[in-house]
């Protein structure tokens, strides 16, 4: 029997000759996943034997990532604000530039003092990532999560069921912000931004992720427009609408949202200084 030690040098001379990143992390992921551990004690115990079953799993899970299978997918699931979510092929991956995007709808709620009871409309779903993580923080919050595709729909619904958070949230199959009823108090949503031409060329840990969770159409900018365009007749007075963008379209976004309808518009850099979010508030 192999030592966990040796395997995961093994693992991850493999993962790196085929060109994946953060070769030694993953594979620290995939076998403390077989071994039902946390990665932490795995490692401060590097001698102990590893059983010939999991070692034959081990090798699987390396075929799948070095395929360019996301970790997230392999795993079955993905830390975001202090939930742990089911993902699969259904879904994008919730990132961490998304959790700052929940932590700015978190501010907009506390500092606006809108009631007890705010509604929310997160628009383009996906896994429920945003929905899920402001009505576990806001239980008095009556939250709606609408997306497109069917099957993400159906992972943000097993998400709440998992998390208990099904009772309180609304979900709809539907792809305009219009049909998605209010008024709300917030819209906010990380919606698909890469521009159709950019994305033959992105990864392909990338590229397995859902094409409609990614494709903004020909500037990146087609579902934002249709967002900003249907948000002022779904919005509250003094209500507020966030968007993730990519770090070029936050001035564009900004162009689109005309002074007459909305007053406080600005770009919002994330963590690694990107201009990733767009806020601005209906007058
Ligand atoms: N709202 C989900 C997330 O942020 C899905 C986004 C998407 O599919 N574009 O993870």
């Amino acid at each position: 029997m192999p030592t966990t030690k040796a395997l995961l040098t093994k693992g991850a001379e493999r993962l790196e000759a085929a060109g994946i990143s953060e070769a030694a992390l993953n594979c620290a992921w995939l076998l403390a996943h077989l071994l039902k551990t946390d990665r932490l004690s795995m490692l401060a115990d590097g001698g102990a034997l590893v059983p010939a079953g999991i070692v034959a799993d081990f090798e699987k899970l390396l075929s799948r990532k070095a395929e360019g299978e996301p970790l997230a997918y392999i795993l079955g699931s993905q830390p975001f604000c202090g939930l742990s979510l089911k993902v699969d092929h259904r879904v994008l991956v919730p990132r961490p530039e998304t959790e700052e995007l929940v932590g700015l709808a978190v501010d907009f709620i506390l500092k606006s003092r809108r009631g007890g009871a705010p509604a929310i409309l997160d628009f383009g779903a996906g896994s429920g990532a945003i929905a899920l993580a402001l009505a576990r923080r806001f239980p008095a919050a009556a939250v709606t999560a609408a997306e497109k595709s069917r099957g993400a729909l159906a992972c943000a619904e097993e998400n709440a069921r998992a998390l208990d958070l099904a009772g309180r949230m609304k979900f709809l199959k539907i792809s305009s912000v219009s049909d998605c009823g209010g008024p709300f108090d917030l819209i906010v949503s990380n919606p698909p931004y890469i521009p159709t031409g950019v994305i033959a060329g992105l990864d392909k840990e990338v590229l397995s992720e859902p094409r409609l969770a990614l494709d903004g159409g020909a500037d990146g900018l087609v579902v934002a427009r249709e967002i900003i365009a249907a948000a002022p007749t779904a919005l509250k007075k003094g209500g507020a609408l966030l968007l993730e963008l990519g770090d070029t379209q936050g001035p564009l976004a900004l162009k689109l949202l005309d002074e007459k309808v909305w007053k406080e518009r600005q770009v919002i850099k994330d963590l690694n200084g990107k201009q990733r979010f767009v806020k601005a508030i209906k007058k």
